[in-house]
């Protein structure tokens, strides 16, 4: 065991205080990281602050963080697809069983034996999984992520989660070139929504809150950006998206959407909201269209992301932060005060 430095609550209402916690010491197949940037996912927030109670209890001391970008720093004696100096990324897992169907099938996310990166039973050292809020981290070499040269390390943090969050569903729906795409809620998830459709050639209309977002929807690559309060503008796209991603956290009117897409057209949830969202019938069997959800992706589909974003340069639009202003960020990511994803410079730890 090592000891590295890390940021941590003590409880759901305490803030954010440096501390010190212990990395294992490499086994075999392990791969130690000195973290670089970790991305502020939603889900830091609501697992720090135990809103996710019922489902997902937090364990205190809790060190969030699941989107991190880092340097190799030493390998395990097995470790065969990394060295020391590659700039690796690891996103919501770091272990599973690889035994199950879902392993075998590449799809960790849905293995029932899965370690997330924070706050899962801890197989080495007990008590739980620590995350990216930190300097270094111990992660078998299946979790870890190959992060392609020339991204900017800082804005390619978020990939890790926001990023394969965004388009694995994509993939999974058949969104190519000259398909219409909807991208609900330009967040930290719906910004890079709206980046992947543009960039894989489709038709993307982002829909918005505020006529004063349209103009920052089209900078993103957006073709068009609809007000969704405007009951006219959404009229004219009526019976016409073959996909839409909704990453809108709160209670909203999916089946406002849902009215939005042609024949066999899908709506994929990938945002949380706390309470149940009403779904009319007939929105979905007039047309044969389905509503569905998607959680991150396996880690094959996550190097594949990270790839596409290589060959086409895309990054997460990051405000850099010193970790020492988390729990400010954290106030004005409830306020969506951020354009569109936080990013923690770990320099500011050391
Ligand atoms: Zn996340
Ligand atoms: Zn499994």
């Amino acid at each position: 065991m090592y000891n590295t430095k890390a940021y941590s609550v003590a409880s759901s209402t305490s803030p954010f205080a440096r501390t010190t916690i212990a990395r294992r010491d490499l086994t075999g197949r392990d791969v130690q990281i000195e973290i670089l940037f970790c991305g502020i996912c939603h889900s830091d927030l609501h697992l720090a602050r135990n809103e996710w109670s019922g489902a997902m209890p937090a364990v205190y001391p809790c060190v969030p963080g699941h989107e991190i970008v880092g340097r190799v720093t030493k390998v395990g004696s097995g470790v065969t697809r990394f060295k020391p100096g590659d700039l690796v990324g690891v996103g919501c897992m770091v272990d599973s069983d690889r035994t199950c169907p879902e392993c075998q099938a590449g799809l960790e996310q849905f293995c029932p034996n899965t370690t997330l990166t924070y706050n899962s039973p801890d197989k080495h050292l007990g008590g739980v999984t620590y995350g990216g809020y930190s300097e270094s981290v111990v992660v078998d070499e299946h979790f870890v992520l190959r992060v392609p040269p020339g991204l900017d390390p800082a804005g390619a943090a978020p990939l890790l989660c926001a990023g394969i969050t965004t388009y694995s569903p994509m993939r999974h729906w058949g969104v190519t070139k000259g398909k219409k795409v909807g991208v609900v809620g330009l967040g930290g998830l719906g910004h890079m929504g709206v980046k992947f459709a543009h960039a894989i050639g489709a038709h993307v209309v982002a829909f918005t809150r505020s006529p004063g977002k349209k103009e920052a929807a089209l900078r993103l690559g957006a073709d068009e950006a609809v007000v969704s309060r405007d009951a006219d503008e959404m009229k004219r796209h009526a019976g016409s998206f073959d996909f839409i991603l909704d990453a809108v956290a709160a209670d909203h009117d999916v089946g406002a959407y849902i009215q939005l897409l042609r024949r066999d057209g899908n709506i994929t949830l990938v945002g949380a909201p706390a309470k149940p969202l009403a779904v009319p019938a007939f929105g979905l069997l007039l047309g044969r269209r389905s509503l569905s959800g998607s959680p991150i992706g396996g880690i094959r589909e996550t190097q594949e992301m990270l790839d596409f974003c290589g060959a086409h340069h895309i990054t997460a639009d990051v405000e850099v932060i010193p970790i020492q202003k988390v729990d400010e960020a954290y106030e004005r990511l409830l306020r969506s005060d951020v354009r569109y994803r936080f990013s923690i410079d770990m320099a500011s730890l050391r």
